[in-house]
């Protein structure tokens, strides 16, 4: 029994899609109940794997250790949550305008789905898909990003071990092209993607030709707000922590603060003191707080973006190299410098000042990109404001903008996301189609 295997783009693809199409219809006919009972024990297999799996993280795309087993045990965490969810999912029921009728809306699987997965969540991001998708009752064809390849092989073992039918599930190992490939299959019934924004929006158009559904979780350059009344050194340490941490490759990393102008000085300098004092180093290392990017190319596209740049503080990095990027805290990049607009996913933090909440909010809701923005504030007024006027995916009050539940719903807005939900106990609706049923017993 296969879990993966090497393809060349499209006849390999096509024949991966065939054999999801003919698992389909058996799947589809399990009950809820035991659907879930495969996703809980290959839950539990994950588990006994968790340690192996955290290594393969960190060893694959340079996750610090302390993060990869925190991403190991999410993972097996959100196969447990979305094990019962299929047996939770009910139906709506209404009276008609005709008295003899009765509606009922049904929701039933959408049939062969094509996850597609970027590198640096390479067991969360396939486990929050693959596990509300296959609950529902969809043959699943993962497309994860190559160096993530190893990863979604453990979770495709621990889901055959756990007794999942041949076929419902399967990893296509490959590139770009081999995920255009899957995209543009008329078998595919819906595309989960998440990715840079550039890929997305081909994935998009691509979908949108033929038909298909599609769910989009894309990039974003997330702001943190500092006002004056906050605990300004724990909102520093959190920022930069968030910047910083895994060497800023997350899409919910802040990649911007902004101070309100009376603090600015004071959190300009415990933000240096924070940038200065990250650890970086081996990632293998527990104390290792950021490690080497993901590619070389990364870090030459970083160094020419910080050339003339007020670079308020750098980190040391423990050798030099291609992948080293010493996190860097930058002073009020110009606003169409990539260091202010672009999603570097580098270990880059630029900070400025606002002088009113509203001109920071504004700031915000203003971009591109809409998906987790930082409130660091004492004042109620100030969150209630945000509550209202605040237009991002994600708001995290007094929190970093990185670290989210596996349990609630996620995603972002405007350039960083479309579609329903990821996550939470919504997530089923995407994997799912809504049929509405008029039913009289008689007919008139
Ligand atoms: P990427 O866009 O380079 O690749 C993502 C996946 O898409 C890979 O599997 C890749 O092979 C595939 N791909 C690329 N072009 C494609 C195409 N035309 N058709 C089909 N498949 C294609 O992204 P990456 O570098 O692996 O990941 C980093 C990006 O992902 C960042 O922009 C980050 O913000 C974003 N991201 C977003 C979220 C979120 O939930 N919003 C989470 C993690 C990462």
């Amino acid at each position: 029994m296969t879990a993966s295997t090497s393809v060349a783009p499209r006849s390999s693809v096509s024949a991966a899609v065939d054999a999801a199409a003919a698992a389909a219809p058996g799947w589809a006919a399990a009950t809820p109940g035991a659907r879930g009972e495969v996703l809980r024990r290959a839950a539990d297999g994950l588990e006994a794997r968790a340690e192996e799996l955290a290594l393969l993280i960190t060893r694959s795309v340079a996750k610090p250790i302390v993060e990869s087993r925190a991403e190991a045990r999410r993972a097996v965490t959100i196969l447990r949550f979305a094990s019962s969810l299929g047996a939770a999912q009910t139906g709506r029921m209404w009276r008609s305008e005709d008295a003899a009728t009765t509606v009922l809306a049904v929701r039933g699987p959408v049939g062969v789905v094509a996850l597609i997965t970027p590198f640096n969540f390479p067991a969360a991001i396939p486990a929050w898909k693959l596990a509300p998708a296959l609950v529902a009752g969809n043959a699943v064809l993962l497309k994860p990003s190559p160096p993530a390849a190893a990863c979604a092989q453990v979770l495709a073992e621990a889901l055959l071990e756990a007794g999942l039918p041949e076929g419902v599930f399967r990893v296509l190992d490959g590139d770009a092209e081999t995920g255009a490939a899957l995209v543009d299959d008329e078998r595919v019934a819906a595309v989960s993607f998440t990715g840079s924004t550039a890929a997305g929006r081909r994935v998009a158009e691509a979908c949108a030709r033929r038909g298909a559904r599609v769910q989009l979780e894309l990039g974003g350059k997330n702001t943190s707000i500092v006002l004056a009344d906050a605990d300004l050194p724990a909102a520093a340490r959190d920022v930069a922590a968030a910047a910083y941490g895994y060497a800023g490759q997350k899409c919910t990393a802040t990649s911007r603060v902004l101070v309100a102008r009376e603090v600015a000085g004071e959190v300009t300098r415990l933000l240096a003191d924070a940038t200065v004092h990250t650890v970086v180093g081996d990632p293998e290392d527990p104390r290792t707080v950021c490690g080497p990017v993901i590619a070389a190319a990364k870090t030459h596209q970083v160094e020419s973006a910080l050339r003339g740049a007020d670079v308020v503080a750098r980190a040391a990095v423990p050798e030099q190299g291609d992948r080293w990027v010493a996190p860097a805290l930058v002073r009020d990049p110009a606003e169409d410098s990539p260091l202010w607009r672009d999603e570097l996913f580098a270990p880059v933090l630029a900070v400025t000042s606002f002088d009113s909440l509203d001109a920071a909010f504004a700031t915000v809701n203003d971009a591109e990109d809409g998906l987790a923005t930082g409130l660091y504030t004492t004042s109620s007024a100030a969150v209630h404001h945000a509550l209202r006027g605040l237009r991002s995916g994600v708001v995290a009050v007094n929190r970093p903008t990185t670290g989210l539940d596996a349990h609630v719903p996620f995603g972002g807005i405007r350039g960083s996301g479309a579609g329903p939900r990821e996550q939470g106990p919504d997530s089923l609706d995407f994997y799912s189609e809504e049929r509405t049923v008029y039913w009289r017993e008689q007919p008139r």
